[in-house]
């Protein structure tokens, strides 16, 4: 495994890296868990591969944890590796926003709901650090996770408006034993909100067997959800949503292979996760088909 800290040297490895399948990266902000390695390995297994860990300020808004965000390049090196990763970059912030720097990416409508409502301007930053990656390395595939549901569909959304030669790959969410969606923000959790958090994941699942039971009703279905995420010890909800799998757009009835996405803090620790209904139960699953 290769470690490039700078353009040049990026641009020398992917000369000497890229073959016929071109390149696949799975762009991260470090602090990897096991839902990184899984998109690490789909991209090792289709071809070489590249990661990015940047820690991209255009994304935490002023009142969030940038500063705190946690951070462990060594360990991160280290399971890149064992992952089989051929090639690490680690930017330095010049490397990505020059001073001359000067192009918002902003896929409007998609990026103002839910997480965007509440963290104004956070899709516009990750757009475009992820437009910028795309740009500096220009893989032919690219690895994200299901558990940034909103994400995933805005980054789908923007290759396609732009027509970028880029195939999207979003792979399941991964989660420990209880159910609660891996992230690099568990770390804050205290060990009272460790044993309440995977009671987000479970409200999900029972919203998703009430309507795999008959419940079409999305407004019953959501009053529901909402009881239980207010029961979550220490949990106060920020949102809960029934969305069209492609647009996010809000739905009145639910149907198989629409997503329910929620949102809350315990504390200062902001947590997100969504159920594909009708697919939560879908262990073998791999890559998730959302055209
Ligand atoms: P981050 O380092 O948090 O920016 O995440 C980098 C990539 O890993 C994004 O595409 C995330 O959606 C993905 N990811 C984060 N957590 C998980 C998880 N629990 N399962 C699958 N993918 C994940």
């Amino acid at each position: 495994m290769r470690l490039v800290k700078s353009r040049r040297d990026l641009d020398q490895a992917l000369a000497h890296l890229d073959g016929p399948d071109g390149v696949g990266l799975v762009a991260t902000m470090g602090f990897f868990h096991a839902g990184h390695v899984s998109l690490m390995k789909q991209a090792v297994a289709d071809g070489k591969s590249v990661v990015s860990i940047f820690v991209n300020p255009r994304q935490f808004g002023p009142e969030e944890d940038f500063d705190r965000y946690p951070r462990d390049s060594a360990r991160d090196l280290q399971i890149a590796e064992e992952a089989g990763i051929d090639l690490v970059y680690m930017p330095p912030e010049a490397d990505v926003y020059p001073p001359d720097f000067a192009t918002l990416v902003t896929v409007s409508e998609l990026s103002d709901l839910y997480c965007g409502h509440y963290r104004p301007g956070h899709f516009q930053g990750v757009t475009t650090v992820v437009a910028r990656l795309l740009g500096l390395i220009k893989p032919r595939r690219a690895y994200f996770g299901q558990k940034d549901y909103q994400q995933s569909a805005i980054i789908r959304r923007m290759v396609a408006d732009l027509v970028l030669d880029v195939e999207v790959r979003v792979l399941p969410t991964v989660r420990e034993e209880s159910g609660l969606a891996l992230s690099s923000r568990n770390v804050f959790l205290t060990e009272a909100q460790r044993q309440a958090a995977p009671a987000l994941h479970q409200a999900l699942v029972d919203t998703e067997r009430e309507m795999l039971a008959g419940e079409r009703d999305g407004a019953r279905l959501l009053a529901a959800l909402e009881r239980r995420l207010k029961r979550i010890p220490g949990f106060k909800p920020q949102y809960w949503a029934l969305a069209d799998r492609r647009n996010l757009e809000p739905k009145g009835t639910a149907a198989i292979g629409d997503v329910l996405l929620v949102a809350g803090h315990f504390g200062e620790t902001r947590l997100i996760d969504n159920c594909l209904l009708g697919e939560s139960n879908q262990g073998a699953r791999t890559l998730l088909e959302l055209t």
